[in-house]
């Protein structure tokens, strides 16, 4: 079988290209403010290419550096003064924070509407319910790449690998809204491959260098690589791609796929809390 790879940076340039248009016929450009506790340097990495993204797709970005030493109510508080500015629509709290702050409590600060990340309880809980307002970009950016190589997706089996709140968790809320039937994998799972193989739609978000391979891989299944895991000086994903070259019918590349998507899905949920503070100030 051939395997196509779908390609993330192109899919992401268009979206970025698609929200710079919608952008264009509002009022004013959205705003999204980024906080940045440290320097982390993978953070300042992550961080930049959020900035050149935006700048893409017409949304104005302020980042925020704040000091490592900040106290944990200093960054609640400065959260706070974010979430009463009516001029920004989103907020980001780039991630990790240094370890002496809780990360889970600064995210619980954000008004769920400035909630670009989609990660508080208030976002969460409503894509549990089915009822969704901002979900999580990562999620968002993986249903979006599943899309593209399977439109149709009612009645498909979907497996994913990780149960995390970030992606695993999330992305399984998200396929059973599009009617597929999900199993959720995780690191006490028995048989991993077994159940991999029943996957017509495979996501692999373990954090685990190259996982998966050939025997997990159904013939004819969409696979998508969440992982980023650095070996020596490379990137490389959960997927052993070249392994499943061949059985897969796609597959997502790591760099170049989910990464690049999941920036231009938070530039499209920038967009979205914009349109929504517009419509209730109306
Ligand atoms: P977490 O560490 O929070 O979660 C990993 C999940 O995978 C857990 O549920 C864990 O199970 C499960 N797991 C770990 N090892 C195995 C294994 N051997 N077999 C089966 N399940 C396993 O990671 P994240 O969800 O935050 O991220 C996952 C990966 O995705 C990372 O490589 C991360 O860098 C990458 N990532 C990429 C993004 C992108 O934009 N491309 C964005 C976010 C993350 P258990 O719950 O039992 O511990």
């Amino acid at each position: 079988m051939k395997t196509r790879l779908i390609d993330g940076k192109k899919m992401a340039d268009e979206m970025l290209d698609d929200v710079r248009e919608q952008v264009s016929g509002l009022p004013r450009a959205p705003r999204l403010a980024v906080v940045l506790v440290g320097d982390n340097p993978a953070s300042l990495v992550y961080v930049k290419n959020k900035v050149k993204a935006s700048q893409r797709a017409g949304i104005r970005t302020d980042v925020y550096r704040l000091s490592p030493v900040l106290t944990q109510d200093a960054l609640e508080a400065f959260i706070n003064d974010l979430n009463a500015d009516g001029d920004i629509d989103g907020i980001l709290l780039q991630l990790p924070l240094p370890a002496h702050l809780n990360a889970d409590a600064a995210i619980e600060r954000i008004a769920p509407d400035k909630d670009v990340d989609g990660l508080t309880t208030h976002n969460l809980g409503r894509l549990m319910v089915g009822a969704p307002n901002l979900a999580p970009c990562t999620p968002l950016a993986c249903l979006h790449l599943i899309k593209k190589a399977c439109p149709k997706l009612a009645g498909k089996n979907a497996v994913i690998v990780g149960r995390s709140r970030l992606v695993g968790r999330p992305l399984g809320q998200l396929l059973l809204a599009h009617d597929c039937t999900v199993v959720q994998a995780h690191s006490h799972t028995k048989n991993l491959a077994q159940v991999c193989a029943r996957a017509d739609i495979l996501v692999a978000a373990a954090g685990h260098a190259r996982l998966i391979g050939r025997r997990h891989v159904k013939r004819g299944a969409v696979v998508i690589d969440v992982g980023i895991n650095r070996v020596g000086d490379r990137l490389v994903g959960d997927v052993n791609r070249a392994a499943v070259t061949g059985v897969a019918r796609a597959v997502t590349p790591v760099p170049g796929g989910v990464g690049p998507m999941t920036i231009a899905m938070l530039m499209y949920n920038t967009l979205r809390a914009c349109r929504r503070g517009e419509a209730k100030s109306a």
